[in-house]
C-alpha cells in the first residue's frame, strides 16, 4: 500500500520529529504548518536531502476551508491520503480559571479539537481499508492541568473522547484511530506557557526522572500507524515517563 501521511503542525517539535521519522520509513509526507514557513521548509529540505518525499503546506487547521484545501493539495501531489497525524496544538500562559477569558478558551478549543474533527472528517473522504489516524492528546487530559491551563487540558480530554468514538464509527471500514498522550516533552511549546524550563523543573516528580524527547513520541506514533498495530484501535499510548 502506498503510504501518504498528513502531519498537522509537522514543522516543529513532535510534529517535525514525526515528519522525519515517517519519511525515513517510506511515507510521502505533507508537512502542515500555520505561520512559520521557514521552519516547515527546513523539515522538508531535510527529508528530501535524505531521499524522502515531502512537501510543505500552509493551513490553519482550525479553519474549515483551509483543511479542505489541505487534503485536496495532498490528493493532487501524492494521491489520496492514507494516514493522518493530528498533532497541531497550542497552549497559552499558565493561569488559573479566573484569568482565562472566553476568547482564550474558545481559541484553544478551535485550534486543538475543532481542527482534529475537521481533519478526521476530510481525511476520511479519501481513506480506505488499511488507513490509520493518530491523534496527539496529552497527559493533561488525565491530570486536568490545574493552575496551569485547564482550557488546554479540556481540549485534550475532548481529543480522547473523539478518538474513542471515531475509532468505533470507522472500525468496520478497516480504518484504525488511536491516540498518544505525551507529557513533559522538550519542545518550544512550554515557552508559550511562560515557562521555557518547565520540563526540567518537573523532572524530579517524573518516575523516570527526566523529560521526554520528540523522537520518543514519534516512535509511538509510527508504531500505531504501522501494520504491526493492525489489531489496535481506540487505544492510547501514554508517554509521560510513568507520570
Ligand atoms: P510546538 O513545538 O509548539 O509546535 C506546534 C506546531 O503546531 C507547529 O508546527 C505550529 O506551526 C503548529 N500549529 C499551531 N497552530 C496551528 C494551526 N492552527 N494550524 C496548523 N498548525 C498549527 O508543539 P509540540 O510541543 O511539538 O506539540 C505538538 C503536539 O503535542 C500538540 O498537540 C501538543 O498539545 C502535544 N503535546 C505536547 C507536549 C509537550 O510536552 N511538548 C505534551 C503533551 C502534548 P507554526 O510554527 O507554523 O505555528
Amino acid at each position: 500500500m502506498k503510504k501518504v501521511v498528513v502531519i498537522t503542525g509537522g514543522s516543529r517539535g513532535i510534529g517535525a520529529a514525526t515528519s522525519k521519522l515517517l519519511a525515513a520509513k517510506g511515507f510521502a509526507v505533507c508537512v502542515n504548518y500555520k505561520s512559520n514557513k521557514a521552519q516547515a521548509e527546513s523539515v522538508v529540505n531535510d527529508i528530501c536531502d535524505r531521499g524522502g518525499k515531502a512537501f510543505p503546506f500552509q493551513a490553519d487547521v482550525s479553519i474549515e476551508s483551509d483543511v479542505i484545501a489541505l487534503f485536496e493539495a495532498v490528493k493532487n501531489t501524492y494521491g489520496s491520503v492514507t494516514h493522518l497525524v493530528n498533532n497541531a496544538g497550542i497552549l497559552f500562559q499558565q493561569a488559573s480559571i479566573s484569568k482565562i477569558s472566553v476568547e482564550r478558551f474558545n481559541k484553544i478549543l478551535t485550534t486543538n479539537i475543532t481542527s482534529c474533527f475537521l481533519c478526521c472528517r476530510e481525511a476520511l473522504k479519501y481513506m480506505n481499508e488499511g488507513a490509520a489516524i493518530v491523534n496527539v492528546s496529552s497527559a493533561a487530559s488525565r491530570s486536568g492541568s490545574p493552575f496551569e491551563y485547564i482550557d488546554y487540558a479540556a481540549s485534550k480530554g475532548a481529543i480522547d473522547t473523539l478518538t474513542k468514538g471515531l475509532s468505533i464509527e470507522v472500525a468496520s471500514m478497516g480504518i484504525r484511530v488511536n491516540g498518544v498522550r505525551p507529557g513533559f516533552i522538550y519542545t518550544d511549546m512550554h515557552a508559550d506557557g511562560g515557562e521555557a524550563n518547565r520540563v526540567d523543573r518537573l523532572s524530579p516528580q517524573i518516575p523516570l526522572q527526566r523529560g521526554g524527547t520528540p523522537d520518543e513520541v514519534a516512535n509511538a506514533i509510527l508504531w500505531l500507524l504501522s501494520d504491526e498495530a493492525s489489531y489496535v484501535t481506540g487505544s492510547f499510548i501514554d508517554l509521560a515517563g510513568g507520570k
